[in-house]
């Protein structure tokens, strides 16, 4: 009998309905399953078709399934027609640098995309036609199979010991979605349950802070060290200053036996996607824009520099950019993300989390 170790489980990340197949060598040798669902995957001999059967039902019998190279081939051969499908956009009528107030086709104004990003860029503007070149492109990156649809992740079965360690929770969210916000209630609401990794940074120690507790402080040497040492999880420049969140930061609050609250980019989730951190991901995304405008005309927070001006409001662009980034984020990474909540009131959000 394999031990668990020796067993390859996958989460399915995407719906399979053999009844809807044509393709299946035989109906009654299949196993249906849904997105979210974990098969124990009993042979790949065959490149086309995998033998698996659902591993939380226990009398599940093995059947067969498509392979990751059947799933990928059939959604590439999809996408190609999706490219071709009318797809409209409405930019923001009040855009003060191209006022659209028409509705437009992705496929046909792509050159004028590109054309509007540059001349927009020379005369030091910000466009929303830029954001919607940034975005056409990355969806016909997906479109021409630079990002590879999802299909199955390798998971590992996890029995919880009563002595095991807490599983990291990670949020991740656009900025502004309020991600700062929920982590902060967290700690609030519960300061020997919750903990957050301090973060190491190049710049000099203000006044107010103290070394980690704000901040390690180390010099940018060191930090290049941290670097090539791949101890960051995620590092980043900021005002001419590195800033870093290391692995042992994240070690150091487990060890305090409390939950490690950690916000990243989601392409950094991989980072911590380990059986010894079992992250738990939450994604925190805005609600609709009408429900944005409602909610967040209040002033945002910008803390960035110690003399700037404190406060700054939301515009439409921000709302938009921020719903157009989260719909990047779970096009890409939502197979990761074990629970999405959406932020429309923080004080819901917050019980949700
Ligand atoms: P401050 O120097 O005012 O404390 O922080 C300025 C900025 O540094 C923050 O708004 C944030 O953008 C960046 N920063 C702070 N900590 C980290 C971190 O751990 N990683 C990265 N990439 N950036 C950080």
């Amino acid at each position: 009998v394999p031990t668990d170790k020796e067993k390859l489980f996958v989460r399915a990340l995407f719906d399979y309905d053999p009844s809807e197949d044509p393709t299946i060598p035989c109906q009654d040798a299949a196993v249906a399953f849904q997105r979210g669902d974990v098969l124990q995957i009993l042979s790949t001999e065959d490149e086309t078709w995998w033998q698996a059967r659902r591993a939380e039902d226990s009398d599940s019998r093995a059947g067969l399934i498509p392979s990751k190279e059947l799933h990928e081939r059939r959604v590439a051969l999809q996408r190609p027609a999706a490219l071709f499908k009318p797809r409209t956009v409405k930019p923001p009528g009040d855009d003060p640098v191209f006022p659209v107030t028409e509705d437009v086709d992705y496929r046909a104004i792509t050159g004028i995309h590109v054309a509007g990003l540059r001349r927009s860029f020379r005369l030091g503007r910000k466009s929303s036609w830029a954001k919607e070149a940034a975005r056409f492109r990355r969806w016909s990156a997906g479109v021409h199979g630079s990002i590879c649809p999802p299909t199955y992740i390798e998971v590992i079965p996890y029995h919880r010991e009563p002595k095991d360690r807490h599983r990291l929770v990670v949020l991740v969210g656009p900025s502004g979605v309020g991600v700062n916000e929920l982590k902060r209630r967290l700690l609030i609401s519960d300061p020997d349950r919750y903990g957050v990794t301090v973060p190491y940074t190049t710049r000099e120690k203000r006044r107010q802070e103290s070394e980690g507790v704000d901040y390690h402080f180390v010099s940018v040497h060191m930090f290049e060290e941290h670097i090539l040492d791949h101890r960051f999880i995620e590092y980043g420049s900021h005002g001419g200053h590195y800033y870093g969140t290391s692995l042992d930061s994240v070690y150091r609050v487990m060890a305090e036996g409390k939950v490690c609250l950690l916000d990243v980019h989601p392409s950094k989730i991989k980072r911590v996607y380990t059986s010894e951190f079992k992250p738990y991901v939450v994604f925190v995304k805005p609600p609709r824009i009408e429900e944005l405008r409602l909610t967040r005309r209040r002033a945002k927070f910008v803390c960035d520099e110690e003399d700037a001006d404190p406060v700054r409001v939301f515009s439409e662009e921000d709302f938009v950019d921020m719903i157009d980034l989260a719909e990047t984020m779970e096009t890409q990474y939502g197979h990761l993300f074990d629970q999405v909540i959406v932020n429309g009131d923080i004080a819901t959000a917050f019980r949700e989390v």
